[in-house]
């Protein structure tokens, strides 16, 4: 309580005398008026009545100024915490559809109180339209009673066009005699600048993730995305009996490379290699992964033993051309590739995607034994 005890005190000491005082002359004129003279001994019981009734009205006069000044103070606190934490405030009578917004509210979106009209309306027109339904909902939800308080975060275009995060929460305060709520009262937050750390932090998980699932060296999909990759692919080609077809790729000599080009050259010489293989792999459904060391390995979805000899020999022939100078090639003149393939088709159902990796292995050893640079289909 904010009111010192001296102002209280004498606010009752006036009460006191001039209780005495008023009912003192009231009782003298009275007698006055009925006796015709004035008798000093009568006044002392409307006195002391005067005195009590002074002291008491003083006593609740005094207690109406203390609430009167706690509420003010408490007012001043709210102000002075709302404006350090800029935090808007709204007081909407859904009956009427007047709003009371306070100078924060309006400076949030960049207005002063003067320009916004106290309507439902200065909200509602100015919420994104893609957020205004989902707005609705989070009301309806807490009118019937489905949460305990309002809340919802969304878009408010501020004065100057660009977009505010508005963090809006509240709660029904008052109701009319029939029950209908008359103040349903909250706060306007701006969570802008949270919601861009946010998408901050979510690009870079996003980027973050990528990058665990690339190959540091060549950009292609590594072993971990291509597991992920055939797992998720293995069900759908179940579903569907689409033929596919996987091609296990390995250098042709590539120590002997190393070994005269120094490693340096070696790695340069895989992104060429690399680079290849993805640009012979452009549909959705495909996946080209480096596979190990100089070992790559691509999936072809809905491609069956034919067509994937083809377009295995497409990318030999264009690993052929890019004609990388090899002089200790135990094969060629340049940088060549052996190529093994197996495929799932109508000709040769399959039983796991593991199993076809192991065939089309086989199939590259096979091309290797038959003097590399060449494709070998896994005969079954
Ligand atoms: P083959 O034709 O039988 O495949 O012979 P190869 O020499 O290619 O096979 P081998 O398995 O004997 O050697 C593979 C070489 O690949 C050995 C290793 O130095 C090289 N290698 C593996 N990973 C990398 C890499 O990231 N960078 C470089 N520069 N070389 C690599
Ligand atoms: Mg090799
Ligand atoms: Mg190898």
């Amino acid at each position: 309580m904010n009111l010192n005890i001296s102002s209280s005190t004498q606010i009752k000491i006036f009460g006191v005398i001039l209780g005495v005082l008023v009912v003192s002359v009231f009782a003298t004129l009275q007698h006055i008026m009925i006796f015709g003279v004035i008798k000093p001994n009568a006044y002392i019981i409307p006195a002391i009545v005067g005195s009590l009734s002074g002291f008491f009205i003083a006593t609740w006069f005094s207690k109406l100024i203390e609430a009167k000044k706690e509420v003010e103070n408490s007012h001043n606190r709210l102000k002075m915490i709302l404006e350090g934490t800029e935090i808007g405030l709204w007081d909407w009578n859904p009956q009427t559809n007047d709003v009371k917004f306070d100078e924060q509210w309006c400076q949030l979106l960049g207005y002063s109180l003067e320009e916004i009209e106290p309507h439902f309306n200065s909200w509602e027109s100015r919420v994104h339209p893609d957020d205004l339904q989902q707005c609705y909902k989070d009301i309806e939800r807490y009118m019937n009673g489905e949460t305990e308080f309002y809340s919802n975060v969304h878009r408010m275009k501020h004065k100057d066009g660009h977009w505010v995060y508005i963090l809006d929460r509240g709660q029904i305060v008052e109701h009319d005699e029939n029950n209908q709520p008359i103040s349903f009262t909250g706060t306007h937050t701006d969570i802008t600048h949270l919601k861009e750390v946010e998408q901050e932090l979510e690009d870079s998980n996003k980027k973050l993730k990528r990058l665990t699932l690339i190959d540091g060296l060549t950009g292609l999909s590594n072993r971990r995305a291509l597991q992920e990759y055939l797992i998720k692919e293995w069900a759908h080609w179940q579903r569907q009996q689409t033929p596919f077809s996987i091609l296990m790729i390995d250098l042709d000599c590539f120590k002997d490379f190393n070994d005269t080009y120094g490693h340096v050259a070696g790695d340069d010489c895989l992104k060429q290699v690399a680079n290849v293989l993805s640009t012979n792999v452009k549909r959705t459904n495909d996946i080209a992964a480096r596979f190990g060391g100089e070992e790559f390995l691509i999936m072809l979805s809905g491609i069956n033993s034919r067509d994937a000899i083809k377009i295995a020999e497409e990318i030999r022939t264009d690993i052929q051309n890019l004609a990388i100078p090899h002089s200790t090639s135990c094969c060629y003149s340049t940088v060549t590739v052996s190529i093994g393939v197996s495929s799932c088709d109508s000709d040769k159902p399959c039983d796991s995607y593991q199993h076809t990796i192991e065939e089309a292995d086989k199939a590259l050893y096979q091309a290797k034994e038959q003097g590399r640079n060449q494709t070998a289909l896994y005969q079954y």
